[in-house]
């Protein structure tokens, strides 16, 4: 069975072409700058040369086809036709309180996804447009969506609720509802694989630290805890994201700066978080180098972001009365050893110890605390498109 996924954004999308008989990547790409001059397709097919292809897209339907025409290609594809793909796989951002689970698309489904953008404006409408393409392009080829949001619909009331007016909630939704659950889900699995204990008796706290980035409590295989909330701007402090701040200052830098809320959301979600602390880039090794070269509101940065981190891991071991495993993950979390240290400095009251030999291995599943630590702490490499290609297979059957 051969499964296709796609991850569709506004201006790009990025899809990967799995055989799920050894779960296998067959192929691999991205299209970028869709509805903009200079559109863009690069192709990765597994064992044969990577190409780039200049073609004009001026929508999701033009990208999906130069992505088919790229699989079928005589000398860079991996199928002959098209009716080899046995399903496709959406990575869809927001499921609002609708989908715990991953679903098969219908009608229904679509009105769903539809009905929560206006919590997710800039990810639902480029998922739907995915899927809409898909189906116009790939006539009757089953398509399954699989929720950002899903994994953390396990979350207690006590923890999803704001303490706001109850009506609020009643009328608008307004709840924490946590992203990146497809990431906590997988590296919480494979932690509890490494460490060889059934998940259901573990307490683990998986960080996904990216350029956006979250932390979760997963109690016994299920989140009970995120930091990021109604949207992904709460909670750690990100690439250009604040995460969690006093609500009052929104409407004070909207009167001193003569802004509209707009306009305030836009810089807490754009121009804040290490970007905005450092003035240097949302980008960590950016960060890192400019800490190298002395840079002080470079450190301070990195400072805040790792103090947050450690914060909420204190947090979540409450929540869950212990913890038996620190997972790291994403680009940050999976690579930098430095990272991974200075956070687990914060963390050695819950007897963590660090072995310094494989704290810094990077892109493998690696067990870093030393043999009679307390606790474990794990970098394990996520691999949301693999879930969902998992998921879209289980819902085929
Ligand atoms: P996203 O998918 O949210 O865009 P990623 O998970 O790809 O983000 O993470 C990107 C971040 O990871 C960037 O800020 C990048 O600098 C950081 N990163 C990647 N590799 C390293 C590394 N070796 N050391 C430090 N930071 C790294």
């Amino acid at each position: 069975m051969k499964i296709l996924v796609l991850n569709c954004g506004s201006s790009s999308l990025k899809y990967q072409l799995f055989d799920m008989e050894d779960e296998s990547v067959l192929a691999k790409g991205l299209c970028e700058r869709i509805a903009i001059d200079g559109a863009v397709l690069k192709h990765s097919p597994t064992g044969k040369d990577s190409f780039t292809l200049e073609t004009p897209m001026k929508d999701h339907n033009d990208a999906i086809s130069a992505v088919i025409s790229a699989l079928l290609d005589k000398e860079h594809g991996v199928i002959s036709d098209i009716s080899e793909v046995n399903a496709v796989g959406h990575r869809v951002v927001h499921g609002g309180e609708a989908f715990s689970t991953s679903v098969v698309i219908n009608e229904e489904v679509k009105k769903a996804i539809s009905d929560c953008a206006e919590i997710a404006p800039l990810h639902n409408p480029p998922n739907l447009m995915g899927i809409e393409a898909c189906e116009k392009i790939m006539n009757g080829t089953p398509q399954v969506a699989v929720f950002d949001t899903a994994f953390h619909q396990t979350m207690p009331p006590k923890a999803f609720l704001y303490a706001i007016p109850y009506e609020l909630y009643e009328k608008y939704k307004i709840r924490k509802y946590g992203f990146h659950g497809t990431s906590h889900k997988y590296v919480a699995a494979q932690a509890a694989k490494l460490i060889g204990k059934p998940i259901e008796d573990l307490k683990i706290i998986t960080c996904h630290l990216g350029n956006g980035a979250s932390v979760c409590a997963v109690s016994g295989g299920k989140s009970v805890d995120t930091s990021m909330g109604f949207t992904p701007l709460e909670g750690l402090v990100m690439g250009t994201r604040s995460g969690d701040i006093d609500p009052a200052v929104i409407p004070f830098i909207a009167a001193k700066e003569n802004k509209n809320i707009k306009e305030v959301e836009a810089i807490l979600n754009k121009q804040s978080g290490v970007l905005g602390v450092s003035g240097v880039s949302s980008d960590f090794r950016d960060i890192e180098n400019a800490e190298k070269d002395g840079n002080n509101r470079a450190k301070l940065s990195l400072e805040l972001f790792y103090y947050r981190v450690a914060k909420y891991v204190g947090e979540y071991a409450a929540a869950m009365n212990g913890v038996d495993a620190i997972v790291f993950t994403a680009g940050l979390g999976e690579n930098s050893g430095a990272a991974r240290k200075i956070v687990c400095g914060y963390l050695t009251y819950l007897g963590l110890s660090v072995d310094d030999s494989k704290i810094g291995v990077r892109g493998q599943e690696i067990d870093f605390a030393t043999a009679d630590s307390k606790i474990r702490a794990l970098a394990i490499p996520t691999n949301e498109e693999l879930v969902i290609a998992r998921d879209t297979k289980e819902l085929l059957k």
